[in-house]
């Protein structure tokens, strides 16, 4: 297989989200012709915020976007952890500007509408067709096609399922068995309030000039709230035991249910809850680690929530869904023909499946550690993230309970270089493993 000419493929993407949107980009960019097929009839990211770290600022940048993002987003100075009672501080982690000196790319917050908005017009200026109300039906993974319900069918060189944790190109993929998704036994609730309403409050507006995202943490439930819209509105994830359905986003929560989940929280925070006018209710779950991303004629592939959903505790599904599409365009460099696509997919899956489950099961843990019972176990593990940057000799400083801080997987989360990782190890994979 040649390294040297790049072929260009025909191309098909399930699902319009920011998954899907970041493979279009990378792989138009790359000069492969690129249908995004999308069942919702126009753009329908939710009006809540989602954080941006940097291994995938890193990866925004390389497509340009980052002075259009700066344009939208929202640079905090630190996540703090907080007591959930009283707020008091717990534990922080610096993220600017430490994350751009640190790892040479920034940590942003955004408004999830905008982030799809900037991804979906880099991808049309790419050269992608994106067709709005193509509600996929199924996935035929041999030709490889793909069938909408209403009858119009689409082939390729290769498809790419980017349709989420309900994902219909996963039938393809893992004809087999159906994958049910891990329900957590928590429900999220997103709710934003605008400044003017937040800095009408004396006991709140510093939430609006003190720019940090703040997570109060407590027995089975937490809020991480930040800024979005360059300060233009509070916006808050407040996760509780409950129910919705999986995979919806746009469920209409209870107000007094959902003021009632938290009446115990700090006075502040409950502050910001009662000038919530409507909130968005959804389930949280993940997925377990599939037995495989792409499919037996190796010209189907999984990216993001399809392949690998993962709870929402630290802030990575978006930014690994991302990353796949940066890696899925440097594996497709090295096929020179059609014929060499089932390999360089395999290899893909090869190289992302580890990361994207460790990451996977970090963010489960995190569960764990943010919605321990008040207790012994609690205390320590504020006694630990409190003692960051100070552990005295002997003391393992590797295992923060703040794993944005901790010494070893901060670096291999956020410092992450999906370019230089993905080519390395297909140097290795190519080699070593002609017959993938
Ligand atoms: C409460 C919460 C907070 C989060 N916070 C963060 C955060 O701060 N940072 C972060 O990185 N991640 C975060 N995430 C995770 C992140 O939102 C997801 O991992 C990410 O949006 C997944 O993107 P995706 O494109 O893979 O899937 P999705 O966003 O689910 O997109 C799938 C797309 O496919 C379309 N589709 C589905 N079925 C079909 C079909 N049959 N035909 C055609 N189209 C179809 C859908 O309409 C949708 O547009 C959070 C998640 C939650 C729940």
């Amino acid at each position: 297989m040649s390294t040297k000419r790049r072929a260009s493929f025909n191309i098909l993407i399930v699902g319009a989200g920011l998954g899907g949107l970041g493979a279009a980009i990378c792989l138009a960019r790359k000069g492969h012709r690129v249908t995004v097929l999308e069942s919702a009839a126009q753009l329908n990211e939710v009006g809540a915020g989602i954080q941006i770290p940097p291994n995938s600022t890193r990866i925004l940048d390389s497509y340009g976007l980052r002075s259009k993002f700066c344009e939208k987003v929202v640079w905090p100075k630190n996540i703090n952890f907080r007591r959930y009672a009283t707020g008091a501080h717990i534990g922080s982690t610096p993220l600017h500007p430490t994350m751009t000196e640190t790892y040479g790319h920034p940590y942003w917050l955004i408004h999830r509408a905008d982030y799809q908005k900037l991804l979906y017009d880099a991808a049309k200026e790419a050269g992608a067709n994106i067709v709005l109300g193509a509600i996929v039906d199924y996935v035929d993974e041999q030709l490889p096609a793909v069938i909408l319900v209403d009858g119009r069918k689409f082939q390729a060189d290769l498809v790419i399922g980017a349709d989420g944790i309900r994902s219909r190109t996963r039938r393809a993929v893992i004809p087999e068995k159906e994958i049910e998704a891990n329900d957590s036994s928590n429900c999220a609730y997103r709710a934003t309030v605008p400044a003017s309403v937040m800095n009408s409050d004396d006991e709140i507006k510093h939430l609006m000039t003190d720019i940090n995202a703040n997570c109060w943490i407590g027995h089975q439930r937490h809020i991480m709230a930040y800024p979005i819209r360059q300060g233009a509105m509070y916006n808050m994830v407040l996760s509780h035991p409950g129910k919705a359905a999986v995979g919806q986003w746009n469920e209409p929560g209870n107000l007094e249910e959902m003021k009632a989940h938290y009446a115990n929280f700090d006075p502040v925070i409950q502050k910001v809850l009662s000038k919530v006018s409507d909130c968005l209710k959804w389930k949280l779950a993940d997925l377990p680690p599939l037995p495989k991303w792409v499919s037996k004629s190796g010209k189907v592939v999984l990216i993001g929530d399809a392949a690998h959903a993962m709870v929402p505790y630290l802030a990575q599904g978006a930014a690994t869904a991302i990353e796949d599409g940066a890696a899925l365009g440097e594996c497709l460099d090295r096929a020179s023909s059609k014929r060499d696509i089932p390999r360089v997919l395999r290899a893909f899956e090869t190289i992302r499946k580890p990361r994207c489950e460790r990451i996977q099961a970090g963010a489960r843990e995190n569960g764990y550690i943010w919605h321990m019972p008040d207790g012994k176990e609690q205390q320590e593990r504020d006694r630990v993230m409190m003692m960051e940057g100070q552990s005295k000799e002997g003391e393992d400083s590797r295992s923060n309970p703040n794993q944005w801080s901790d010494e070893e997987f901060q670096p291999w989360l956020f410092g992450h270089d999906v370019y230089t990782y993905t080519n390395d190890m297909l140097d290795v994979i190519l080699k070593v493993r002609p017959n993938l």
